[in-house]
Formats: structure tokens, C-alpha cells, sequence
């Protein structure tokens, strides 16, 4: 320091009018506070290690995916469909199979039955990003047929995969073809729709897919009431 440079106290001079410390912190107290400030960060990195890892197991799944060959909806197909959003998503909406913009976009969900599920997920205060979004099928089934049994097994795995990584505390089927799917059972959604059950570690819902309700406006309200149920359970 030259003559007559003025003194610069430090940030952390316990002099400095903006220090976080003041002249009255013993240094056990500092200690302390040095601890509880080394271990938050350690959580932190922690969470962002945790993140990082199930991003790179979910992406994982989408490149077996893009290879896969297990059925012949391969050769079909323009892209697969692995299925996007929040790899520590607590809500995952499971739908049936890719339709023809999914299949040109490789995304999930977006055609018409796709902007009305982001306006249902809004309703409920959530954006798409905040959860994640997949089929039971990667691939388009030609002309939107339904999936047939051998498709359905064949690719179950990979969002039994995707689930067991994101570990979400609500799994929504969309319809009944993801719901039979995932519970091992066959029958109409009317029977189970609207009730928890658990599954895999979390509360299993099923509502009618979003495709139905645009064929058949008035089921909306129910599909309000279950959306209630997944927004007061997630609270
Ligand atoms: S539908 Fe599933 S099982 Fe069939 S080829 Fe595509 S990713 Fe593989």
C-alpha cells in the first residue's frame, strides 16, 4: 500500500461496514457457522450429483430406446419417442403410444391432446418441464392403431426403467391402455380411474388420456376432480 492510498478494509474484517461478521462473534460461534455453511453446501453438490446422475440414466434409456429392435414398430416409425421432462420429476403422466406430430417431433405429448394436457397441468399450477411426460410405446403403432399385447411387453421396460430412475411420487396413467399396462390387468378405466393405489414405490392414479376428453368434453370434469386429487396429494 502506497502513502496515502487510503486503507481497504477486507469484506471479512469484522471492522468493514458491510462484514457478515460482527466484532461480537466468538470463534466458536464462527466455527459454527463455518460448519452449517460447509454442510449445506455439501447437500447441495450432493443434490446436483443425484440430478445429474438420473439426467444420465434417463438419457441412457432414450439411446436404447433409439436402438431398440424388440419390436417391429422400428421400422415404422420416423423418430422414437423415449419421453421428456424433470428427471426428479414427483409427477409422471404415462400415456399410451406416440401419435403422427410425436413421432415427427420425437416428443411426447405434442399434438392436440398434448396442448390440452399442458392446459390440465396448468390448471393444477404445474408446467411441463416440472414433471415428466412418456408413452408405454416409444414407437408409433402405424395409422395410431392400439398397441398390440407383444408391442406392450416388449416395451414395457423402458418406462419401468424410466420410473424406477426418477423415483416420482405420483405416476398418473393417461387411459386405459397405459393403465392395464403398468398394473398387469385389462378391463375399462371406469373401474379404477380417481383412486390411489400403490405402485412401485409410489401412489398410482388413472384418468382418462387427454385424446378421449377432446372426443368427449364432457369427462373434463372428472378429469378436474382427479387432477384436484394429484395437486392436494402433492402439496
Ligand atoms: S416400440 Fe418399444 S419395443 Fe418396439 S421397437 Fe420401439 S422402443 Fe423397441
Amino acid at each position: 500500500m502506497g502513502p496515502g492510498k487510503p486503507h481497504q478494509k477486507s469484506l471479512f474484517s469484522a471492522s468493514h461496514p458491510e462484514s457478515p461478521l460482527s466484532p461480537r462473534d466468538s470463534i466458536p460461534s464462527l466455527t459454527r457457522q463455518l460448519k452449517q455453511r460447509l454442510e449445506l453446501e455439501k447437500l447441495q453438490g450432493r443434490r446436483h450429483v443425484r440430478v445429474a446422475t438420473h439426467e444420465a440414466e434417463l438419457a441412457q434409456i432414450a439411446r436404447r430406446v433409439a436402438g431398440c429392435k424388440r419390436c417391429g414398430l422400428w421400422r415404422t416409425r420416423t423418430q422414437p419417442v423415449p419421453g421428456q421432462g424433470s428427471a426428479r420429476a414427483e409427477l409422471v403422466l404415462v400415456g399410451e403410444a406416440p401419435g403422427a406430430e410425436e413421432d415427427k417431433q420425437g416428443l411426447a405429448f405434442v399434438g392436440r391432446a398434448g396442448q390440452l394436457l399442458t392446459k390440465i397441468l396448468k390448471a393444477i399450477n404445474l408446467e411441463r418441464e416440472d414433471v415428466f411426460i412418456g408413452n408405454i410405446l416409444k414407437c408409433r403403432p402405424p395409422a395410431n392403431r392400439s398397441p398390440l399385447p407383444d408391442e406392450s411387453a416388449s416395451c414395457l421396460p423402458y418406462i419401468l426403467a424410466q420410473l424406477d430412475v426418477i423415483k416420482p411420487r405420483i405416476i398418473c396413467a393417461l387411459g386405459a391402455v397405459a393403465a392395464n399396462a403398468l398394473m398387469g390387468e385389462s378391463g375399462p378405466i371406469s373401474r379404477i380411474r380417481g383412486k390411489f393405489v400403490p405402485y412401485r414405490g409410489a401412489d398410482f392414479i388413472a384418468t382418462y388420456h387427454p385424446a378421449y376428453l377432446l372426443r368427449n368434453p364432457a369427462e373434463k370434469k372428472k378429469v378436474w376432480e382427479d387432477m384436484q386429487k394429484i395437486r392436494d396429494r402433492l402439496a
